[in-house]
């Protein structure tokens, strides 16, 4: 944990101050509707615990980063994106990370997006 709660909007979410468009919930992740959508599906997954980046997660809790990589699979399951069997149509999983990749909200998230024919390489 490297910032204070009450400093953090995702943070502020999972304590209920501001209420999210909640998608999936489990013991320690959230995921929810991105209030800026970039594709039909675009759904923002988190720990609910804070961490500033994905180095940060992965360095303090493995077993959580693992977590939310299933819980943003389990989103675009969820959404009809991919089938337990079918990677089809398909998503992307996006971890901005620091200033060059545009990282804005610093509690680690992981955008799953979908829904439409995704450009690569991206922007
Ligand atoms: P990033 O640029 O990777 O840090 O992503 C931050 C994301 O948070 C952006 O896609 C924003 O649209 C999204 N965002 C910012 N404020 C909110 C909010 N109040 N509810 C949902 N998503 C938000
Ligand atoms: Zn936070």
């Amino acid at each position: 944990m490297s910032e204070p709660t009450n400093e953090c909007l995702f943070c502020r979410m999972v304590a209920g101050e501001i209420p999210p468009d909640v998608v999936r919930e489990t013991d320690r992740t959230l995921a929810f509707r991105d209030i800026n959508p970039q594709a039909p599906t675009h759904v923002l997954v988190i720990p609910k615990e804070h961490h500033a980046t994905l180095g940060a997660l992965v360095g303090a809790d493995p077993e959580l980063t693992a977590e939310l990589v299933a819980a943003a699979h389990a989103v675009a399951v969820q959404e009809g994106l991919v089938t337990a069997d079918v990677p089809e149509p398909g998503y992307r999983v996006v971890a901005n990370t620091g200033p060059q990749a545009g990282q804005t909200v610093h509690h680690v998230h992981l955008h799953v997006l979908g829904g439409r024919g995704l450009g690569w390489p991206p922007g």
